[in-house]
């Protein structure tokens, strides 16, 4: 029998805190998850397991941050409304964060009479943020909700076709199983390809248009940010190109 074990990262809900989105460009209410590193046989766990560390999410667009717990003074069991959030968890929240906020107030009020060096800062550091997330999603294995129900299809097919065989065409029981089980195969092949371009356009790409969309850049701008991006060697700038950004921002 084949057993399929090791450890994966558990995440458990840990609570709320108030915190600086960079993708929203404000302060914001993120929950906070547990990171537990815990034993699995086929990937079923039992436990939250040993303490690896946390991250946030922001509650209004979703992007996951590491998180340094040392920066809160306490974790709130409740989402509260933003400002006690702040009192609560995170009450240095302002002056730690005191030049993004300042940035993202002057990006508000005048975008394009920003200097070009603090536009360019902000690009690229809009860009980073998204292509470590890249890194970070490729990182781990982890399968979507479309590879899932490919996985469950294909099982389910494999046992109608086993069962239509048996009752019509006995004798073509092996030959049958076998095609149905390579469709099958296909089928959650064809949906693990595609991982990756739903994780582009359903989690990355909005996430950098809203970072993005106050800034108002042009293409050009885009295009040499993105050729900054590729001279650095990261992966998001062979997975997507400028034009698909700005197609993004509209
Ligand atoms: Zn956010």
């Amino acid at each position: 029998m084949i057993f399929v074990w090791g450890r994966k990262p558990v995440y458990s809900h840990a609570g709320y805190v108030a915190d600086y989105c960079p993708v929203c460009r404000a302060a914001r209410a993120f929950s906070v998850q547990r990171i537990g590193m815990a034993w699995h046989l086929w990937y079923i766990t039992v436990t939250k397991g040993e303490l690896a560390g946390y991250q946030r999410t922001c509650c209004d667009c979703g992007m996951v941050l590491p998180m340094e717990t040392g920066h809160y003074t306490r974790l709130s069991a409740e989402q509260l409304p933003l400002v006690q959030l702040e009192q609560t968890t995170n009450p240095h929240l302002s002056i730690r964060h005191a030049d993004a906020l300042a940035a993202a107030a002057r990006m508000r009020e005048a975008p394009l009479l920003l200097d070009e060096s603090e536009r360019r800062r902000q690009i690229d550091a809009a860009l980073r943020l998204q292509a470590d997330a890249l890194d970070e999603y490729e990182s781990a294995t982890r399968l979507d909700r479309e590879v899932w129900w490919s996985i469950g299809g294909a099982f389910a097919f494999c046992v109608v076709v086993l069962m239509a065989l048996r009752q019509q065409a006995p004798e073509n029981m092996d030959n049958g199983f076998i095609i149905a089980f390579f469709l099958g195969l296909g089928a959650v092949a064809w949906q693990l390809s595609q991982m990756g371009e739903r994780f582009l356009q359903r989690e990355l790409l909005p996430k950098l248009a809203r970072s993005l969309a106050p800034l108002q850049p042009r293409q050009g701008e885009i295009d040499d940010a993105m050729q900054r991006l590729h001279s650095q060697g990261r992966k998001l700038a062979k997975r997507i190109d400028s034009t698909r950004i700005m197609q993004s921002l509209r």
